[in-house]
């Protein structure tokens, strides 16, 4: 079954309304979500289903499910809603907002270190990106200072969509090795930071790259050949 997604196109969504649509032994789905699910390094987004009586069921995780469109709520408790049931949809807004903000910065950082992206992962707390580049080129002062004059042009981010077809034809635009962006539904997403970004991502972003206020660079290491983590928090 097919869930709208919400936030793909408003990624500010705190809370929204919405029904059941199916009840599985692994998690709720709905017609329509502001629940991020897990995939191209971001976690899934937490929160609660609230029922018309008020009762809350926590949602500890949201992923994919296996039929393309399908989102999966996973909760402890939600054996007991029913189809058809209205719900109040509220997500962890402060741990979504830092994972927005340090995914946008990844965007960022990514123009700053010029070398393919082998990797990539974000938690509420920080954010890394792994490069196939010689460690000696890494140096975490000029990356920090690098980045923080970028984030600090304050322009806003932009969703463009693209076909598959027109994707093929400028492969130069995939920088991440590891995650290939979705394809099969016809077109693909990108985030567009003007003058600064454009890549495949059907992740969340923010509006406008002066939201992330700054970055620090907590760690390079080497994790094995081809990947040199650069390893990054937000400034405040
Ligand atoms: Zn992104």
């Amino acid at each position: 079954m097919s869930t709208e997604l919400l936030f793909r196109d408003d990624a500010y969504l705190q809370t929204a309304s919405a029904r059941v649509l199916a009840v599985q032994p692994n998690g709720i789905e709905l017609d329509r979500t502001i629940f991020y699910p897990t995939g191209g390094g971001q976690p899934g987004d937490s929160g609660a289903l609230v029922r018309a009586n008020g009762e809350r069921i926590a949602v500890t995780n949201t992923r994919k499910g296996e039929a393309l469109g399908s989102v999966l709520h996973i909760t402890a408790d939600g054996s007991q809603l029913q189809i058809g049931e209205p719900l109040i949809l509220e997500i962890d807004w402060p741990r979504r907002y830092a994972l927005m903000r340090l995914h946008t910065a990844l965007h960022v950082m990514s123009c700053v270190v010029v070398a393919p992206v082998t990797g990539g992962n974000i938690s509420p707390d920080k954010g890394r990106l792994d490069f196939d580049i010689d460690i000696a080129l890494l140096d975490a002062q000029h990356i920090e200072r690098e980045t923080n004059a970028l984030i600090a042009r304050g322009v806003n981010t932009e969703t463009v969509w693209i076909t598959d077809e027109e994707l093929d034809a400028r492969p130069e635009l995939v920088k991440t090795m590891s995650v290939q962006p979705p394809r099969g539904a016809g077109r693909v997403r990108l985030l567009k930071i003007p003058e600064i970004d454009l890549q495949p991502c059907g992740g969340t972003h923010v509006a406008n790259i002066g939201e992330i206020g700054g970055i620090r660079v907590l760690k390079i290491r080497s994790e094995g050949k081809h990947n040199k983590r650069v390893e990054i928090v937000l400034a405040s």
